[in-house]
């Protein structure tokens, strides 16, 4: 499948098979920037994607991880080191990605520390070369602390263009959006109050599994937010 423009600026690449996991590209003033990497078979993909638009490899500045699981981390040492990129991810998964899997008592339910166990599940240990707070902006992305599907996993919102990449906080497999199985958080409580940090006025959403809302698609994205959090006038 070929990369897609979300907005200006803003492409989606969808780096395994039905749509199921994508990786973003996003065009700053300092260069490129990947949002997520993917399995260990991505960083060929976001290679073809990045020749794709007339971009080169060295183009990608940085590679910004949403979170430490398997299908967003197993190809990002080997991107990295295909990219000189600087790789950064939220002080709190950090300590994750030298353990080379999602540690014990990392999800809430059996079912998620059973998958932890396989070797499928596992990726080369690295460390980031930076880590990220709430509030701040990368090279025109600013980071939203997200809590609870993992401990640091974080959004960005695009600020030239309004793009909002929710990484795993919400999935978009069927119609509507959605959230993931709730074994594979970290927390679900904590997960489900952070669905108040995410904003609503959006101009685009680009999902980590799932196919991106664009124009009056919003609606949908912005719809089921509603539905799930109540919120005060101008909250
Ligand atoms: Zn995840
Ligand atoms: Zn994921």
């Amino acid at each position: 499948m070929p990369s897609e423009r979300v907005a200006a600026g803003v492409w989606r690449v969808p780096t395994s098979g039905r749509a199921r996991d994508n990786a973003f590209l996003v065009a700053g003033d300092e260069g490129l920037t990947l949002v997520d990497v993917g399995w260990a078979s991505a960083p060929g993909v976001i290679a073809a994607a990045v020749a794709e638009l007339g971009r080169e490899l060295r183009d990608v500045r940085r590679i910004v991880l949403t979170h430490a699981h398997p299908d967003h981390v197993q190809g990002a040492a080997e991107m990295r080191e295909r990219t000189g990129a600087e790789l950064a991810v939220h002080e709190a998964d950090a300590p994750w990605l030298p353990e080379g899997r999602v540690p014990r008592g990392g999800r809430s339910g059996t079912l998620g520390a059973i998958v932890d166990l396989l070797p499928k599940a596992h990726w080369r240990p690295f460390t980031a070369d930076r880590t990220l707070v709430d509030g701040e902006t990368v090279d025109g992305l600013a980071v939203i602390h997200t809590p609870g599907h993992s401990p640091g996993h974080i959004v960005l919102r695009h600020l030239a263009t309004g793009t909002l990449l929710v990484g795993d906080a919400v999935f978009h497999h069927g119609r509507t959006p959605g959230q993931g199985p709730g074994a594979l958080a970290a927390d679900v409580t904590t997960r489900d109050a952070s669905l108040r940090r995410l904003p609503l006025d959006v101009t685009a959403v680009g999902f980590a599994h799932g196919r991106p809302l664009t124009g009056d698609g919003v609606a949908t994205y912005r719809d089921w937010l509603g539905s799930k959090v109540t919120r005060t006038p101008g909250g």
